[in-house]
């Protein structure tokens, strides 16, 4: 059967599996997979897998057997199986002798497999190539992180920075600048042995090496790893039997001169429930924060989204953009998102106006275009100790005054309301008087 026909009978089966599982863990699992052989004759089928390494295939089998087998059956008309098999030449090393890398290939093999080699070292790897160092901006939130990340991916264990732990809240950047690194080795070391998992995969890989027996296999081939990336390591707590598992890894490899990288959600120091002796090693080499993102890095990433999808960002909403998101990366991400989103859809220029309403839900509510004049108006007179309709009236005394204009001058900030309109929620003042008013604060302001 040729290729086209196995990766259909593949993808068939996977939709059955797409249904009854969430999309991270599809995503985890089954996105890493490649089928490699199928054959039937009349009353028999069987689909060859390959899994990036042996655990994986165990854990899926355990698992989702009888859901493909029954899903592949149905697709052909006669019982059918599919099985794992690790990726050729990465079998599980023999216990002790774990080799530090695999051998090399013969030269003239090589330009023939080179891109599918490659294609299935990341595979092995669990990376995404969309997390590069190219695509990483920098700013004075996240320096120190990234400047320890470019040492580290030109030169893996070789600097003191062993392990380096990226940590700070979500989104902040921590998964892409810890897979930046295990790609740049790839690119630059294709020898080099890297494997990123996020914590939650490794706890699952060793807890099925535990009920298989194999904990000295799983051990065994994590210490064939030049550059380890674990994730979000925090999951660890509480789990002593994988973070034992864990620490004599760490010890091997470490010792070895291998590099460790490490995520978290917040300071080794601070994480409850991990052993004192693993913490411990976690502040061997350097723990760098990510803050979250400055302005000037919000700007940048903004433009450089804009840029990758070829869309024209007016400047002012740029930095209305950056200016009202700010938690994290990822926001500021969803926020770019929607735009595009519109923008495609209404194929028009998108306008300062146009945004405050696209984003009103992820504003402050001071910068949300459906703020209206009315609560301005009443908020000032609150924070000014005024009764609300004093700025209605006609008083000219000073602090109302004050009080009104500054209630005019946030609703032209504000709100998208014309002069006008704005003037007509002040006790039915003209245009003339907002304008002054506006003048006024701006004046002050200065
Ligand atoms: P974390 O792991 O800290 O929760 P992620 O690494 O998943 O955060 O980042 C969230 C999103 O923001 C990702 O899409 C990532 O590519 C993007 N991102 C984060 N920091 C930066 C940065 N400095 N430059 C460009 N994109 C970034
Ligand atoms: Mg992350």
């Amino acid at each position: 059967m040729h290729a086209l026909a196995v990766q259909t009978v593949w993808s068939a089966s996977l939709d059955a599996i797409a249904e009854v599982i969430s999309p991270q863990s599809f995503q985890t699992w089954f996105y890493p997979l490649k089928p490699v052989t199928f054959m039937e004759d009349t009353d028999a089928a069987e689909l060859v897998v390959e899994v990036p390494s042996p655990f994986h295939g165990e854990w899926l089998s355990e698992r989702y057997s009888p859901l493909l087998d029954a899903a592949l059956t149905r697709n052909t008309g006669k019982p059918a199986r599919v099985c794992f098999r690790a990726r050729e030449g990465r079998e599980i090393p023999a216990e002790e002798e774990a080799p530090a890398r695999p051998a090399p290939r013969a030269p003239e093999a090589r330009p023939a497999a080179a891109p599918e080699q490659t294609a299935a070292a990341r595979r092995e790897s669990y990376l995404n190539a969309r997390y590069t160092f190219a695509n990483y901006i920098v700013g004075d939130c996240n320096r120190l992180a990234w400047s320890a990340a470019e040492a580290i991916a030109a030169k893996p264990g070789a600097t003191s920075f062993n392990p380096l732990v990226i940590y700070g809240g979500v989104g902040l950047g921590k998964t892409h600048l810890a897979q930046a690194i295990g790609n740049a080795v790839l690119e630059t070391r294709p020898e080099l042995v890297v494997r990123y998992r996020p914590c939650d995969q490794f706890i699952s890989e060793f807890v099925s090496s535990v009920q298989q027996n194999k904990v000295g296999e799983f051990a065994a081939y994590y210490r064939n790893t030049d550059v380890l990336i674990v994730d979000d390591i925090q999951f660890l707590a509480g789990k002593e039997k994988t973070q034992e598992g864990f620490f004599h890894i760490f010890n091997d490899l470490h010792q070895r001169g291998k590099q460790i990288v490490l995520c978290a959600d917040r300071s080794p120091k601070d994480i409850k429930g991990i052993e004192e002796r693993l913490l411990s090693r976690f502040m061997w080499g350097l723990s760098a924060e990510l803050q979250a993102p400055d302005y000037l890095t919000r700007t940048a990433i903004l433009k450089q989204r804009a840029e990758a999808e070829g869309m024209a960002l007016p400047d002012e909403v740029v930095s209305f953009v950056a200016g009202y998101i700010n938690r994290n990366v990822r926001e500021v991400e969803g926020a770019f998102t929607r735009l595009v989103a519109h923008a495609r859809i209404s194929k028009g220029q998108l306008t300062l106006e146009s945004v405050k309403v696209l984003l009103a839900d992820l504003l402050p509510s001071g910068a949300s275009a459906a703020l209206r004049v009315d609560d301005i108006r009443d908020a000032v007179s609150r924070i000014y100790n005024l009764p609300p309709e004093a700025l209605l009236g006609r008083s000219r005394k000073r602090d109302v005054v004050n009080a009104r204009q500054v209630a005019m001058f946030l609703s032209k900030e504000l709100t998208t309301h014309t002069l006008a309109v704005i003037g007509s929620h002040f006790g039915g003042r003209d245009h003339s008087t907002v304008v002054h008013a506006c003048a006024a604060v701006q004046d002050r302001l200065d």
